[in-house]
């Protein structure tokens, strides 16, 4: 295992002149309540000399990689905070922008992203729909929808003519945030669509008659670059990657790139990469402060500003089937959404 010092000590360029080496606090007292996984702590033991929060000195230049770099400061990212302003209120709705949350890793945050930026667009009072399109049904029950015990779903929409979307449509609980749920039948869709003309504009032409009546359609993707994914990518005018703050983040995602690029050519040509959120951040270890280096280093200007921090809330806040920014809402989690959801209007990922 590599020393702190090895490594450069911060893993950035920038070495701030004043450190925190100095003020390492002992182990016992270095805050772990946050970090939800073993592995990631003993990590931040062994690499991270900036464990201990401390008061930051008036003037003084936030170091990079900490939650209080301000606006100007250096950022997660390694690059000065933008201040991504409360955009102004919408005079009209629609028609509404496609996004698909897009990974074929599991786990690495689309479903958390697709609930919390669209709840925190909808506090932004653009409405949104959320599409769950994975047969997991994780978004659905993750707003509360037990989609086990429905008859009709985003299946339904696809494999038979005949039905409205505005019947498999739910209101959440959070306002100006509905939802097309999904359960297991979903799995069943893959095999079903192979032989349909035009396959893969199928959710395309589901969700056409509603577009006017969104600004934001968030489509959370299963795990696979399968036919639902070329469909999602197909219905899309963007799409957003979350990628881990792990080693291997970006394992697959050349494949995933090369699969988006396909699709312009062939099925979509509107279709461009909104963005790539680096998601389960713990800037409190050098091991995430490098993934993301490397991540901004391959990806540039695509890699978005705001970076997810990880913190148990969001497994919490899934318990209770609420987005964050209802369940927690002055926690820095929902602020991070909620800075997402500005930087993607400002980026025009949204309306
Ligand atoms: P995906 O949809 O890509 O499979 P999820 O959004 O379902 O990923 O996240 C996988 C697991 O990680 C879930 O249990 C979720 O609660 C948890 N999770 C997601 N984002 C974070 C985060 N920033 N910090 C901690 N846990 C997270
Ligand atoms: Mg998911």
């Amino acid at each position: 295992m590599r020393t702190a010092a090895e490594a450069g000590a911060w893993g950035l360029r920038e070495r701030p002149k004043r450190g925190r080496l100095d003020r390492v606090a002992p182990i016992a007292e270095r805050p772990t309540a946050d970090t939800t996984e073993g592995k990631d702590a003993a990590v931040s033991v062994e690499l991270t000399p900036s464990a201990a929060p401390r008061p930051r000195a008036v003037g003084e230049t936030p170091l990079p990689g900490t939650e209080d770099a301000g606006v100007g400061g250096i950022g997660p990212t390694g690059r000065p905070l933008p201040d991504f302003p409360n955009p102004p209120p919408l005079t009209g709705h629609g028609p509404a922008r496609v996004i698909a949350m897009c990974n074929q890793k599991g786990g690495v945050g689309k479903t958390t992203t697709t609930i919390n930026l669209g709840a925190a667009l909808a506090e932004l009072g653009r409405r949104v729909l959320l599409v769950d399109f994975d047969p997991q049904g994780a978004l659905s029950v993750g707003l509360g929808v037990r989609s086990n015990d429905l008859d009709v779903t985003i299946y339904t929409l696809l494999v038979e003519r005949g039905h409205d979307v505005r019947e498999v449509i739910q209101q959440t609980r959070t306002p100006d945030l509905d939802l097309i749920p999904a359960n297991i039948d979903l799995s069943a869709a893959e095999v079903q669509l192979v032989g349909e003309v035009a396959r893969e504009q199928i959710l395309a032409r589901v969700l056409r008659p509603v577009l006017d009546d969104y600004d934001v359609v968030l489509i959370d993707c299963q795990p696979s670059l399968g036919l639902l994914t070329v469909n999602a990518l197909t219905a899309a005018h963007g799409v957003i990657i979350p990628l881990e703050c792990e080693f291997f983040a970006m394992r697959g995602v050349a494949l995933l790139v090369e699969t988006i690029e396909k699709i312009t050519d062939r099925l979509n040509p509107r279709l461009q990469v909104d963005g790539i959120l680096a998601t389960m951040y713990d800037g409190r270890t050098l091991h995430s402060r490098e993934v993301v280096k490397s991540v901004v280093d391959h990806f540039g200007d695509q890699v978005f500003h705001t970076v997810i921090s990880r913190t148990v809330k969001f497994p919490d806040a899934t318990l209770a089937a609420e987005p964050i920014t209802s369940y927690a809402s002055a926690h820095g989690a929902a602020a991070a959404y909620r800075q997402l959801a500005r930087e993607l209007i400002a980026r025009g990922g949204a309306a």
